[in-house]
């Protein structure tokens, strides 16, 4: 077993951990502080090559495999988490156009999303379907040659940002069948409603999105008709690993920064990171944290070597959120009360974490998946 990255992964560690130290860290407090979309980075994210890292250059793609994208959304999220969702979905939906897309779907999409054109976005939630996708009412009623979308989603991350959106919806009622529709900005009948205000990740872009009468051409289905859920499931088990990462990058920058403040902080004439109590909790965030690494990095290879990793990869998000919110508290509790203001980062990345245990698949839905696997 070889614990090593290989040199690209290295070369992608040391240049996003770079950008995202130089250009997105410095901005995240005031990106959250105004509830920001932070184009900017998206547009510093496209010039590196880190929005299509998941699909071949002919497609626009940088195809740099699904190890090195872990370690770059680490990163990216290390500096500003909101950024970090943003780019997540971005990969997510281009690898799934990539994987489920028609040739002329690859070549209009594609070089749209690696370059920055807009952002991707992927709708399965709906207000009455959620840890239960299936159970979406979304209806897709065939007409001509084409279908017409009534429903609505909810929680759509960069649903007013997208140049292209996944849309899951009913094509048939009994049995029930689901498809993926591509719809773009300004289809008639498409159009995106509240924007959420949240907890954290306050820069990222979370939409309610609204089918009315909307008419799309067959050729916007991706994949084939019913396929729609399949499609979903394993956009889902990639994202995973991606959340994951997103949650070690959050809770290491938060364990950065209490390390260095348990330094500097004296109480009772001594350095607070001289009483053991809050040694030990730096020691177990730091074990949690590479134990989590080390379940993202094995999803990631079995990825890679295109193996089965459903199971490895809700076994990363489950660990990996879990201890990443448990390092973030821990955080928090280093800092006392200013771990709790504003000044300081760490009450920002608690907020910012909190959501990595529940999109993508809660916790709770996690477990159903990894124990499902091992009764099968
Ligand atoms: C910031 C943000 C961004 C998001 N981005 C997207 C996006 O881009 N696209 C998208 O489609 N969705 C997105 N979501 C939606 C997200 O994936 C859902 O919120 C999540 O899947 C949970 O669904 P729910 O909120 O309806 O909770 P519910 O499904 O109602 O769950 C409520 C509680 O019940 C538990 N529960 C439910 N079923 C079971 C079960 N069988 N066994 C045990 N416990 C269970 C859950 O774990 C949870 O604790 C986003 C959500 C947020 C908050």
């Amino acid at each position: 077993m070889d614990f090593r990255l290989t040199d690209e992964q290295l070369q992608v560690e040391a240049m996003v951990g770079g950008l995202s130290r130089k250009e997105f860290a410095p901005r995240a407090a005031l990106v959250d502080e105004e509830s920001r979309y932070p184009a900017e980075n998206h547009r510093m994210l496209a010039e590196l090559g880190l929005l299509g890292m998941l699909y071949p250059s002919a497609y626009g793609g940088s195809e740099a495999g699904p190890v090195a994208y872990a370690i770059a959304l680490r990163e990216v999220a290390g500096g500003c988490a909101s950024t970090g969702v943003g780019m997540a979905v971005t990969n997510m939906t281009g690898e799934a156009i990539y994987r489920f897309g028609s040739e002329p779907q690859r070549k209009r999409y594609l070089p749209m999303l690696s370059g920055g054109k807009g952002a991707g976005a992927f709708a399965l939630t709906e207000p009455g379907a959620g840890s239960d996708a299936g159970g979406l009412s979304t209806f897709a009623r065939e007409d001509g040659d084409g279908f017409v979308l009534d429903g609505s989603k909810v929680f759509i991350t960069n649903g007013s940002h997208a140049c292209v959106t996944i849309v899951m919806a009913l094509t048939q009622k009994s049995p029930r069948k689901i498809s993926a529709f591509l719809l773009e900005p300004g289809t008639t009948g498409f159009s995106v409603g509240k924007q959420e205000r949240k907890m954290g990740l306050k820069g990222s872009d979370t939409v309610s999105l609204c089918l009315e009468e909307c008419r799309v051409s067959q050729a916007s289905m991706l994949g084939a008709p019913g396929e729609g859920l399949k499609i979903a499931l394993s956009a889902l088990d990639g994202g995973r690993i991606g959340i994951a990462s997103q949650a070690i990058g959050i809770a290491r920058s938060a364990l950065s920064a209490a390390t260095e403040y348990a330094k500097d902080r004296r109480q009772f004439g001594q350095a607070i990171g001289e009483f053991q109590a809050i040694q030990w909790k730096l020691a177990d965030a730091a074990t949690e944290l590479d134990a989590a690494q080390m379940l993202v990095f094995r999803a990631a290879c079995l990825k890679e070597k295109g193996a089965p990793y459903s199971k490895e990869a809700s076994m990363a998000k489950l660990f990996a959120t879990e201890a990443g919110n448990r390092a973030c508290h821990a955080a928090v509790q280093v800092f006392g009360g200013y771990g709790y203001i504003r000044e300081y980062p760490v009450e920002r990345h608690l907020r910012d974490v909190r959501v990595t245990t529940i999109y993508e698949g809660t916790s709770e839905i996690q477990r159903l998946v990894i124990s499902r696997a091992l009764c099968r």
